[in-house]
C-alpha cells in the first residue's frame, strides 16, 4: 500500500531513547485507517533515503504500528526535503547522545527531561510494579505540572492538602490515593526493583535478581562477574545494573525509598538445595549439553550448592565442557591446571547416573 510521508515526530521514552514516528497521509490498510508508521532510528531513515513528501510503501507486520518498507523514488517531488535528524532533545533541548553499538539516540537529561520523568513515574506505579491504586497517567501529569513530584520517592512525601488541591480531587479520592500510596510500601522487593526502571530489568529479570541477591544492598554491591553468574543474566543486563548503582543520584533515591519504608529486602524463601555436592565449588560452563540448556545447567549447579563464574582463573574448581566448546578455553584451563569435566562426569558428581 502506498501513501505520502508528511512529517516525522520524535518521541522521548522512559530511558531517554528517542523514537522517530512517521506521520502519513491517512490510508486504508487491512481494514484500518493508518496514519503513522514506524521508522525505528536515524540509520533506518538514512538507509532508506527517506524524504518528507515521499511516496512510501507500508506494510503491517506483527506490530500494531505498520512499517515503511520502501520509497517510490519515481514519485519523489522535486522540492522534497531531506530529513534532518535532531541533534537536540525535541522536548528539553539537551544535545542527544548515541551509545556505541546502539542505533538509538538518547536524551541524557535523565533528571530534567519531562517525558522521561513522567514515564518513570508511570512505570513505577503500574500494576506489575508498585500497583498504586487511585493514581493514573492524568494525576501523574498534574503532580508533575504542579512541581510536587520529580522522583518516585517524592510520591511518599505528598500531603493530604497537596493532593486535595489538585483538580478533580475530593475528600474521598484524596484519602484513597493516600491509602494507595501507603499500601504500596508493602509491595514486595522484586516489584520495587522492577519499578525502579533499570534498563533491561523487566519483571522476570527483577524476580531473578531479587531472589538471588536478596536485597537492594546485595544487588548494589554485586560485581559484574557475580551478576553474570546468575542464571539467565547476560552481560548486557549485568552492565546495566552496574551502571545504575554506580550513579550517586540513584543511590540517593534508594536511600529516600528506604526512609519512606519500602521493601528493599526479599521475603521469598530461597529454593532449598537439592544437595551440597558442589558446595563451595566454582564452575565455568562452556559448550552445548545434551541434557540441559545453558541456563538450566547453571541452575542445576546452584541447586547443588555450586557457583557459576564467567572467567577461567587458577582459582576455578572446574571447567564444565559441553560439545563445541572453543579450544581456547580448554587450553587456558589446561595451562592453569583447572580440571575439565565432561557432562557425564558432572552427572556423577551430583549423584546422577549418566
Ligand atoms: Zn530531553
Amino acid at each position: 500500500m502506498a501513501t505520502r510521508l508528511l512529517h516525522i515526530e520524535y518521541n522521548v521514552g522512559r530511558t531517554g531513547a528517542v523514537t522517530p514516528v512517521a506521520h502519513l497521509e491517512p490510508v486504508l490498510l487491512a481494514g484500518t485507517v493508518v496514519k503513522r508508521a514506524s521508522v525505528h532510528n536515524a540509520n533506518f531513515i538514512a538507509d532508506m533515503d527517506l524524504r518528507l513528501g515521499d511516496t512510501v510503501y507500508i506494510e503491517k507486520g506483527g506490530e500494531i504500528i505498520p512499517k515503511i518498507t520502501s520509497v517510490e523514488f519515481s514519485k519523489r517531488p522535486l522540492d522534497s526535503q531531506p530529513i534532518i535528524y535532531p541533534h537536540e532533545c525535541p522536548v528539553c533541548g539537551t544535545p542527544l547522545v548515541r551509545q556505541e553499538g546502539e542505533a538509538a539516540h538518547y536524551c541524557p537529561n535523565e533528571r530534567g527531561c519531562p517525558p522521561q520523568i513522567k514515564a518513570r513515574l508511570e512505570h513505577f506505579i503500574q500494576r506489575r510494579a508498585m500497583n498504586i491504586e487511585g493514581l493514573g497517567e492524568r494525576t501523574i501529569e498534574q503532580l508533575y505540572e504542579q512541581g510536587l513530584v520529580r522522583t518516585v520517592a517524592d510520591l511518599y512525601k505528598l500531603s493530604y492538602e497537596q493532593i486535595f488541591a489538585l483538580e478533580g480531587f475530593k475528600e474521598l479520592s484524596t484519602q484513597n490515593l493516600l491509602a494507595g500510596i501507603d499500601q504500596s510500601r508493602q509491595a514486595p522487593f522484586e516489584q520495587v526493583l522492577f519499578g525502579l526502571g533499570i534498563r533491561y530489568v523487566g519483571r522476570t529479570v527483577a524476580d531473578k535478581l531479587a531472589r538471588h541477591f536478596r536485597s537492594i544492598d546485595g544487588l548494589a554491591a554485586a560485581s559484574l562477574e557475580e551478576l553474570v553468574a546468575v542464571p539467565e543474566i547476560g552481560e548486557r543486563i549485568a552492565q546495566s545494573v552496574r551502571d545504575y548503582f554506580s550513579n550517586p543520584e540513584h543511590c540517593q533515591l534508594i536511600e529516600e525509598l528506604r526512609l519512606a519504608g519500602l521493601q528493599l529486602e526479599s521475603t521469598v524463601a530461597d529454593t532449598p538445595l537439592e544437595s551440597a555436592a558442589l558446595e563451595g565449588k566454582s564452575f565455568v560452563v562452556s559448550g552445548v549439553f545434551s541434557q540441559w540448556g545453558r541456563d538450566e545447567i547453571k541452575e542445576v549447579i546452584a541447586r547443588h550448592g555450586g557457583k557459576v563464574v564467567s572467567a577461567i582463573s587458577a582459582k576455578l574448581d572446574y571447567l564444565l565442557a559441553g560439545d563445541k566448546m572453543g579450544p581456547a578455553k580448554r587450553q587456558k584451563a589446561e595451562a592453569l591446571g583447572v580440571p575439565i569435566l565432561s557432562e557425564d562426569e558432572f552427572m556423577r558428581l551430583i549423584g546422577k547416573e549418566a
